[in-house]
């Protein structure tokens, strides 16, 4: 049983900030210019904190918080590449191989399909695996909808490497 793959899901929503905050928006691992930024103690890259999310429900090894929390105040303002890559590790410590992972930005900025290239490649060299990113709009509804922030969703497929 123990071979049967398993997988995780993750949530992750940030607010915009203020126009004027000079905050830069990340998104999928990836800077996106002359847009707002999302607000967050880190860069708010909403796309790689779920990735991470998903990665440990995978794993059965907690979540985020367990990990990324406050007493690890090295990783603080950390890049969500960076989280995610340490997610990776610590995933594979736990002694899983890691299948996929795949994210969906909910929002309506950025429009991930401009550029989904760039992030899938800067988030799948940074996870070690294959992660893709989708996005999509809620029609106008919601947080999301009124342009209050952005979120993401993701699934991760991990495999045990025992
Ligand atoms: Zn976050």
């Amino acid at each position: 049983m123990s071979a049967l793959p398993r997988v995780g899901i993750g949530v992750d929503v940030h607010a915009f900030a203020d126009a004027g905050s000079g905050r830069e928006l990340w998104v999928g691992g990836i800077r996106w210019p002359d847009q707002v930024g999302l607000e967050g103690h880190s860069d708010a890259d909403v796309a790689c904190h779920a990735a991470c999310d998903a990665l440990f429900s995978a794993a059965g090894i907690g979540d985020l918080g367990v990990h990324f929390g406050t007493d690890r105040p090295e990783l603080a303002g950390a890049s969500g590449l960076a989280l995610l890559a340490e997610a990776a590790r610590l995933v594979r410590a736990a002694g899983y191989e890691i299948g996929n992972v795949s994210v969906q930005v909910v929002g309506n900025r950025p429009k991930i399909g401009t550029r989904r290239d760039e992030a899938q490649r800067v988030m799948s060299e940074a996870c070690g695996a294959p992660v893709t990113l989708s996005g999509t709009t809620t029609d106008g509804l919601g947080l999301t909808g009124r342009g209050e922030g952005a979120a993401a969703i993701a699934t991760a497929l991990v495999v045990s490497a025992g």
